[in-house]
Order: C-alpha cells, then sequence, then structure tokens
C-alpha cells in the first residue's frame, strides 16, 4: 500500500493555477467557498474532509495506466473540452430492461439516480427517455463462457443510440443491468463511450454483490447456444436486486462516466469520484463525490453554487423517500436505500458546515 502524497504547493497550482487570470477567477469564490475548496490542501489531516489517494497494487488504477494529471490549468484550457450550450444542454437517461423487479421498482429506482445526477450536477437537466427491451434494441447477444452470464454487444448499442438521440441532448446514456462484451475476443466491458457523438452505454450488471459467485443467478446452462435475433431469453432473466451498494455504486459510475463528457480526466490528486478505476474493489475504494480540483472543474463549467449543492446532495441521502412515490401514483412506495452512502454524508457535512447560506 502507498498513499500518493502531494505537496501543499503542487495542490494549490493544480486547484488555482499560476496563470494569472485563472487565479483571478479563482479570488471571485467567496472566502468561505476557499476555505472547502483548500481543505484539500490538508488532505488526511485532522479537520479536513479530503483523504490522500492509497494505491493497494499494481493492478490499481494509477500503476497500471500511467497518465499525466490533469490540474485545473490544462482542463480549462483544453480546447477539445466541449461545453453544452442553449440548444444542447440536456443530459438523457435511459434503460434497458429491468431494475429489480420490473414496473414499479425499476421506474423508482431510475428516478432516484435521474435525481442524483440533477443534484450532482446542479444547474444541468436531466431526463429519463423511457425504458425500452433488449429486443427493441436488436442487439447482438451471446452466453459468456466464462462467467455463463448473458451479454449483449455495446458497438450494436452504440448505433442504436445515434438514431435516437434527442436533438438537445448534450449526453445520452443507456444503462443495462444486462452484462456487455465489446467484441468477441473480449470478456466483458463494463462499458464503453463515444465523446465524439456524445454518447455511452454503462453496464450495472457487475455490481451485484454476488456477481462473482458460483450460486450467481444469472448463470445459464454452458451447452445453451441461443438463436441470434431470438430475445426470448431476456424474458424474466435475472438482473440484481435493489440493494444500498447497488444504488451507491450506480451513483458513482453514472457521474464519473458524466464528468468525462465534461472534459474532466481521472483524478491523480486526492480522492475522488474521478479516479480511474481498474476493478470493482477499487471502484467501491472511491469516495462518492469530487475532490476540490476537480469541484472547481465541474464548477465552472456548470456555474452552480457550491453550498447549494452539497445541501442538495445532502437533502438526496435524508429525503423522505416515500414521498414522491406516493404523490406521483397510488402504487406501493420503496424506501431509498441510503445506508451506503452515510461516509459520504459526513463528509458532505464537513463541506456544508463552511458555507453558511
Ligand atoms: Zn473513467
Ligand atoms: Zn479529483
Amino acid at each position: 500500500m502507498k498513499v500518493i502524497h502531494h505537496s501543499v504547493e503542487t495542490l494549490q497550482t493544480a486547484l488555482v493555477s499560476n496563470r494569472q487570470d485563472l487565479a483571478k477567477l479563482y479570488r471571485k469564490y467567496t472566502r468561505e467557498e476557499r476555505q472547502l475548496l483548500e481543505g484539500g490542501l490538508r488532505a488526511g489531516q485532522p479537520g479536513s474532509q479530503f483523504q490522500p489517494i492509497t494505491v493497494h497494487s499494481d493492478s490499481d488504477w494509477i500503476p497500471a495506466h500511467p497518465e499525466e494529471p490533469q490540474s485545473f490549468e490544462s482542463f480549462y484550457s483544453n480546447p477539445h473540452r466541449k461545453n453544452p450550450d442553449a440548444s444542447h444542454n440536456t443530459i438523457y437517461i435511459q434503460t434497458i430492461g429491468s431494475f429489480g423487479k420490473p414496473g414499479a421498482e425499476t421506474d423508482q429506482y431510475v428516478g432516484w439516480l435521474r435525481e442524483y445526477c440533477q443534484v450532482f450536477f446542479s444547474g444541468l437537466t436531466v431526463k429519463l427517455l423511457p425504458a425500452v427491451t433488449v429486443a427493441e434494441t436488436r442487439c447482438a447477444f451471446r452466453v459468456n463462457n466464462d462467467s455463463q452470464n448473458l451479454q449483449i454487444l455495446t458497438s450494436d448499442f452504440l448505433q442504436f443510440l445515434w438514431n435516437k438521440k434527442p436533438k438537445d441532448a448534450f449526453w445520452l446514456i443507456y444503462i443495462p443491468m444486462i452484462d456487455l462484451y465489446p467484441r468477441e475476443s473480449w470478456n466483458f466491458v463494463f462499458g464503453q463511450a463515444s465523446l465524439s457523438k456524445g454518447m455511452g452505454v454503462f453496464s450495472f450488471a457487475r455490481y451485484d454483490d454476488d456477481f462473482y459467485s458460483k450460486t450467481y443467478a444469472g448463470k445459464l446452462k454452458k451447452s445453451l447456444h441461443p438463436k441470434q435475433g431470438d430475445y426470448s431469453l431476456f424474458d424474466g432473466y435475472y438482473t440484481p436486486p435493489i440493494t444500498s451498494t447497488l444504488l451507491l455504486r450506480s451513483c458513482k459510475t453514472l457521474t464519473h462516466e458524466i464528468g468525462h463528457i465534461f472534459g474532466l480526466k481521472h483524478c491523480q490528486w486526492l480522492n475522488c469520484v474521478m479516479q480511474g478505476s481498474n476493478h470493482l474493489e477499487e471502484s467501491d475504494r472511491r469516495p462518492l463525490d469530487l475532490c476540490p480540483i476537480c469541484l472547481r472543474k465541474l464548477q465552472t463549467v456548470v456555474g452552480f453554487h457550491i453550498g447549494e449543492r452539497y445541501k442538495a446532495l445532502l437533502e438526496w441521502t435524508e429525503e423522505d423517500p416515500t414521498q414522491s412515490v406516493k404523490e406521483a401514483s397510488a402504487v406501493q412506495a420503496f424506501p431509498k436505500p441510503t445506508e451506503a452512502f452515510q461516509t459520504s454524508v459526513k463528509s458532505m457535512l464537513i463541506c456544508t458546515s463552511f458555507i453558511k447560506n
């Protein structure tokens, strides 16, 4: 295990920049906002809500994928970065198949994800498109030889997405609970995106606590050779049950991937939801929220009020989960499982304590 320590000067330059115009822009934050952001310079010390990155093994992202760290200045001056504009300002999320049980439970789960993205990217519009079935996408699929679960081909998805992208979409994300493969020779892939086309597909199938167990309920017979075009295997096929861990993992993935479309690269500064991740255990180590350097990047693009955003994030983890469903329809309400979010709530509380609205 190795803790990545950066000097205070390095972190300060990454956050504020040596460029005069960017330092001037930084001084436009209120004193309280700057105090909050500068908590990152004391990461790991008592009173700081931020932590340094700990590398656990050579298979972690940073040793496995050496990259140039992205400071605020390099983010800001990247000419290829795309910003939302007046005619492309909505992020669309579309699910494929069910999450938990079909119907009201799936609708509720996807509703939580939409609301979470809405508060994480405060100020941006996040909308849901009606769910589609795998059969409607006409994707190729297979049963994986090793893990024996159903998988769908991502390139077919991206083509399907392209044909359906709404005109005002800044980005369109597909989230299936079915596992993915990018080409025949690959075992699986968590997701695939096309930055130039503004769309991506990310599966949550492997976020099931049981996925890697021998008794995984999504395993099919090895001898099964499904006929392409016959989607009956997907009817009633196992999908992960809704749990607090599944919700936490889904929220992290969605915000991490949307972060990339705003031009945020993998974070190498501090513990941060934008850290790269090579495996599920490393993804689980990532915190829910952004480090101060990535927070400044996002704030500059989206323009939210830092304190209001933390308040809204806290409210999302605390709100009465039964209320919105009861109001929307007469169906049975499902409580939002937020137990897994409690560690993150503690650090968000420290953040809000800096900023009195
Ligand atoms: Zn990433
Ligand atoms: Zn970061």
